[in-house]
């Protein structure tokens, strides 16, 4: 087995997810008290949402090269970074090591036409929504057309999880305001929601349209890497 090196703590709310996820995977996979060979780089995700609410990516990027090498000199074979908005520094990260990065990006549009879908909803934070790293990787490597919510809905979707999920606040109020928004992305023809926050699949289990839960296909994408 390989080692992979995730880069958490965005938040440790999900962090806790790959952990249990990547793990459970690969005892399905090879049995007895088989685990993964991972090592974990965990930021304070409030020094991190600091430096993204000033849009400082040049720093955050240099921080998550300094956390990628550091993997990679201590034995990583792969590196992951366990959020989707801080693959706004994968390309940057990926050039500055000498082992593969796993996108998670990647991973959901590799899904995404496996199920033959090329209509889909993305939910995420405002930078996933908005800025061109995500959308555009799954509209130009992977022809998917992407919907994003409008914008007073952009807005609740990011409050909902900077200031619940990544706090590890589940709330039935918040949950029935994402179905609606998912619902209204349906009527516009998407075939299914991309779960585009490391976060969201822990509160929306199931919607109107399929979920793509972009925590579980990463993590089974790193599990695959591993076994390898
Ligand atoms: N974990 C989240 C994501 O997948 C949001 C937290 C962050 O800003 O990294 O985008």
């Amino acid at each position: 087995m390989k080692t992979i090196g995730l880069i958490g703590g965005m938040s440790f709310e999900s962090t806790v997810e790959y952990y249990k996820i990547i793990n459970g995977e690969v005892n399905k996979r090879l049995g007895n008290l088989h685990s993964a060979k991972m090592l974990i780089e965990s930021y304070d995700f409030d020094e991190i949402e600091k430096l993204q609410s000033a849009e400082n990516w040049e720093v955050l990027t240099e921080i998550l090269v300094k956390s990628a090498q550091k993997l990679e000199n201590s034995g990583a074979d792969y590196i992951a970074i366990a959020t989707n908005t801080m693959h706004i520094t994968a390309p940057d990260v990926q050039k500055k090591i000498n082992v593969p990065l796993i996108h998670i990006a990647q991973a959901a549009g590799n899904y995404i036409v496996k199920n033959k879908m090329h209509t889909v909803a993305l939910f995420g934070t405002g930078y996933t929504m908005t800025k061109s790293f995500y959308k555009d990787k799954l509209k130009e490597d992977f022809g998917i057309n992407v919907i994003i919510p409008e914008a007073y809905e952009r807005e609740i979707i990011n409050k909902i999880i900077y200031d619940e999920l990544c706090k590890g606040i589940i709330s039935d109020n918040s949950r029935q305001k994402l179905l609606d928004i998912i619902l209204k992305c349906e009527l516009s023809g998407a075939q299914a929601v991309v779960l585009g926050c490391t976060e969201l699949p822990n509160i929306i289990k199931t919607a109107s349209i399929p979920i793509i839960n972009t925590t579980k296909i990463h993590c089974l994408e790193i599990v695959d890497k591993i076994l390898c």
